[in-house]
């Protein structure tokens, strides 16, 4: 066999025995797995390369384990828009979090509410200048600049797994421009809903949960506005209304 026959030899996974990609597949600790076997592994599991063949076995043997319970998973609440979403079973305590809307195939991590640790609420703000044209055709600075802003949503959740740490949302799916529109207020909702639930969860009850969905579906309905009353009904705020107003950016643009 010349050099080029064993350039071009396709290397064997060595999970499942089959051909990897031409570019080798993935590598891990002590061995490398092809497509297939990557595409078992939960989405959540984070740098690769530190695992060793045998977590990886071990973690495969997880996954077909939370297969079976992502069919028992029966959905009693369904949080978020059009981006990732929260599903819940409080029946038996569970929770799954997916942006995939053919999720039930995709076997999404179930996690149990008791894995939970905390969340944080995190809305990111970029900031880009608008410029105006000048008669010669270049570009220059408004006085005093002016600025378009966009936004997108997200809330990281710390869990207690073996395989994982942190599971994120991202809560609106494409990025919204501007904060003084109706996107933009939906988003923030969700967001703000999803962090509530997520800290009733743990030592809420049934009755808890059903009454912040309500609560947040009343808010949507209610269109409430952005103004110094804002914050006033703190009815569901379990985190207090200076968590959520210290992390969303509208509080620098607006001056109440
Ligand atoms: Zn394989």
């Amino acid at each position: 066999m010349g050099l080029f026959d064993n350039l071009f030899e396709r290397k064997t996974c060595d999970i499942c025995g089959d051909k990897c990609g031409v570019l080798g597949g993935t590598k891990v600790k002590d061995g490398r797995l092809c497509k297939s076997c990557v595409s078992k592994l939960s989405p959540w599991l984070a740098g690769l390369k530190s695992f060793s063949l045998a977590e990886i076995r071990e973690h495969l043997t997880y996954r077909e384990e939370n297969q079976e319970k992502v069919k028992n998973f029966n959905i009693t609440h369904v949080i978020g828009d059009k981006g990732t979403k929260l599903y819940l079973d409080v029946e038996k305590r569970q929770l799954i979090i997916t942006g995939n809307s053919n999720w039930r195939s995709s076997n999404p991590d179930v996690l149990d509410f008791s894995q939970l640790v905390d969340y944080d609420l995190k809305i990111n703000e970029n900031k880009k200048e608008i410029m105006k044209e000048t008669s010669d055709g270049k570009k220059e600075s408004y006085n005093p600049k002016r600025y378009e802003y966009s936004y997108n949503f997200y809330v990281y959740i710390n869990v207690n797994s073996p395989w994982f740490n942190t599971v994120s949302m991202h809560v609106n799916n494409s990025t919204i421009d501007g904060y003084d529109n109706e996107e933009y207020e939906e988003a923030y909702l969700f967001s703000e809903e999803i962090c509530e639930v997520l800290s009733s969860l743990k030592e809420g009850s049934l009755e808890e949960i059903n009454d912040i969905v309500d609560y947040y579906k009343s808010q949507r309905s209610n269109k409430r506005t952005y103004d110094s009353t804002y914050y006033s009904d703190t009815k569901a705020y379990r985190r207090g209304v200076d968590y959520y107003r210290e992390r969303d950016p509208r509080r620098s643009h607006y001056k109440f």
